[in-house]
């Protein structure tokens, strides 16, 4: 069964407790956003994630959407959940003021997101990219596109989309086809195909606006040659109402493995008027600006599902009875004990459970660059909330989204063979879960990103932001008496990662086949190394917090509890991919494509 109840208690202390001292300090421009202001924020999230949302995730996964005469419907009820949804400002809640947005902070943003991801990933894309649209219209669009377009968008009356990918290139944008060529107006018509475009057509909204990568007619070969453009379905009268079609239709919706109420389109533009956003040939630049802050939103959408399918299994597991505990039987009146008895069970339940408070506190740590990144007034600090958040967008991207779909797959497992079954609803879980791996970027390419991009920029000056902060708490609380051994391995696990960091330097400006051969454990020892700071930091508090006696001894003790099995049980991961790391490129590449 598909249960959820926003971890509103773990999302406060992550947002009010554990990253105080972060270096990104209190901002002045966000001062009006009090604690008690952001918890009623959560709370009316929550319960717009638990009683709009989640009552038509399973639905919406059934029905799935529909193709008909070239229009597209969502499934039962997203139409109602969407105008619920744009009218309570959901759409607009992170988004600048100056567009009708109410400019709340990125980090209780994010958490807001995680609980729309939680209850309804499908129904999360068509706000979710409509977000990212505005923020390349805001960054790269002329002054006059902004005016017109971003009120509408902000608010959620027209959404938005990102057209890139086409049938013959994914990963590999250089090759794109689809063509603009001038007008004399100043516009351009725009003519091409695309494929698996999020939301490219439904029924949510009045109008939708698409943000299309293509070619000038002289643009250079390659990704230098690729230009961004704002291409409507109906161009707008002057009035801002939607006019005349634009020559853009659905060729066909896509089958797919899960995510099935979330529209994923076959796209035709013919001679269809779109207006340049940003430079000429300049089009990735703006679109990575929409990237990057939909990497971080898809990470998100990994750690979304998997809270809800820990939750689910924490269900299952207190009600399913099997077999009796081995250290003596607990439901003396049943014909069995839950299967939460069993050892091997606790052992799924607590890997999920700390893969979802670990990722939740880096989401935190995160958001909070971007929001310093943003409103700093202090250039130093300025400087390191963006170098932090460059270097962390692929760990957030691809740690989260590999850890929510194997949480998915654990949730399945707790359920036994009824999890494999569609009434269960764990299994939608597994199948949504899968595509946040591949999209925005597979996650092989978020840790080429890290090493290839990120480590050498500025002579490794990204790191600095990552690793000062880890080193000096590790100086600070070595040999404390109750943590001394945490600190001892996170020592331990930040050394295998400063000394991959130094290996994968030299080997790769000799080879940069070695670096892209250590890439994604690269990926994953950065990831582990964030988690470990994180709790043992939350163990430091939740250990203060309790010698102060305080009244929320239970949540603070599980806290330390979860920490502890962090350490023990998922940190030693950190060996392993140190080691695979070390060994280099041999004998992963040694074959000779014929071999295989
Ligand atoms: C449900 C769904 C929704 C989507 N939504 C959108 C959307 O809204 N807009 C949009 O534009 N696109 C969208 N996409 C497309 C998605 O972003 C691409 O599928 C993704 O970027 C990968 O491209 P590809 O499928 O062509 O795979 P390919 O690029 O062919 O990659 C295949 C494999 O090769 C690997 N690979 C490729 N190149 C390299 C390299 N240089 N080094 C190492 N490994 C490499 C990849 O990591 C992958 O494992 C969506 C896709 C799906 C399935």
């Amino acid at each position: 069964m598909q249960v959820y109840e926003a971890p509103l208690r773990d999302m406060k202390f992550v947002l009010h407790e554990l990253h105080q001292d972060d270096g990104f300090g209190n901002l002045e421009a966000l001062e009006e956003f009090t604690p008690d202001l952001v918890d009623a924020v959560l709370e009316e999230a929550a319960k717009v994630a638990q009683e709009v949302l989640l009552p038509l995730n399973r639905s919406g996964d059934v029905e799935g959407c529909t193709l008909e005469n070239g229009v597209v419907r969502t499934p039962q009820g997203f139409k109602e959940a969407y105008e619920l949804f744009r009218e309570g400002g959901w759409c607009a809640l992170a988004s600048d003021p100056e567009w009708g947005g109410q400019g709340l902070p990125e980090s209780v943003n994010k958490m807001t997101e995680e609980m729309i991801c939680s209850a309804n990933l499908s129904f999360s894309l068509y706000p979710g990219l409509t977000h990212g649209g505005t923020t390349a219209i805001e960054g790269y669009a002329s002054d006059e596109l902004k005016q017109f377009y971003l009120p509408k968008m902000v608010s959620g009356t027209w959404s938005g989309t990102m057209c890139l990918t086409e049938s013959h290139c994914g990963t590999d944008l250089g090759m794109l086809r689809t063509k603009a060529v001038p007008q004399d107006d100043g516009s351009y018509k725009l003519t091409g195909g695309k494929i698996f475009i999020s939301a490219g057509e439904h029924d949510l909204t009045e109008n939708i606006i698409h943000l299309v990568l293509a070619r000038l007619p002289d643009a250079p070969a390659g990704v230098k040659g690729i230009s961004l453009f704002l291409v409507p379905k109906y161009l707008p009268k002057d009035d801002g109402t939607p006019g005349p079609s634009n020559g853009v239709s659905v060729a066909a919706i896509e089958h797919k493995m899960g995510l099935k109420a979330s529209a994923t389109c076959q796209l035709n533009f013919e001679e269809s008027t779109g207006w340049l956003v940003g430079k000429p040939n300049k089009g990735l630049e703006a679109m990575f600006t929409m990237m990057n802050t939909e990497r971080v939103s898809v990470g998100v959408q990994g750690l979304g599902v998997g809270e809800a399918a820990y939750q689910s299994a924490v269900w299952y597991a207190k009600d399913r009875l099997q077999g009796r505990s081995l250290s003596g039987v607990k439901n003396p009146n049943g014909p069995a004990d839950p299967i939460i008895v069993h050892p091997d069970v606790r052992r799924m339940l607590m890997t999920m459970r700390a893969y979802n408070e670990g990722c939740r506190a880096i989401s935190a740590w995160v958001s909070r660059a971007l929001d310093a990144e943003k409103h700093a007034t202090d250039p130093e600090v300025k400087q390191r909330a963006q170098d932090f958040v460059a270097l962390m967008t692929p760990v957030v991207k691809a740690l989260f989204t590999d850890l929510g779909f194997e949480t998915a797959n654990l949730a399945v497992q707790v359920y036994g063979g009824h999890g494999y079954i569609a009434e269960s609803g764990v299994e939608q879980y597994v199948r949504d879960a899968r595509i946040a791996m591949i999209y925005e970027g597979t996650n092989g390419i978020q840790a080429l990103d890290l090493v290839g991009r990120k480590l050498p920029a500025h002579m490794g000056r990204y790191l600095r932001a990552f690793f000062h902060p880890v080193s000096q708490f590790i100086e600070a609380n070595k040999g404390d008496e109750t943590f001394g051994k945490m600190i001892e391995a996170l020592e331990k696990a930040f050394g295998a990662l400063q000394l991959s960091t130094a290996t994968i330097a030299q080997k790769g400006m000799k080879d940069p086949e070695e670096g892209a051969a250590a890439a994604t454990e690269y990926l994953r020892l950065t990831g582990l190394v964030a988690m470990a700071y994180c709790f043992a930091k939350s163990a430091l508090i939740a250990q203060r917090k309790l010698a102060e006696g305080t009244e929320e001894a239970a949540f603070y003790k599980t806290k330390l509890t979860t920490a502890q099995f962090y350490f023990d049980r998922i940190l030693p991961q950190a060996t392993a991919v140190f080691l695979a790391i070390k060994a280099g490129k041999g004998s992963m590449m040694a074959l000779e494509a014929e071999a295989f």
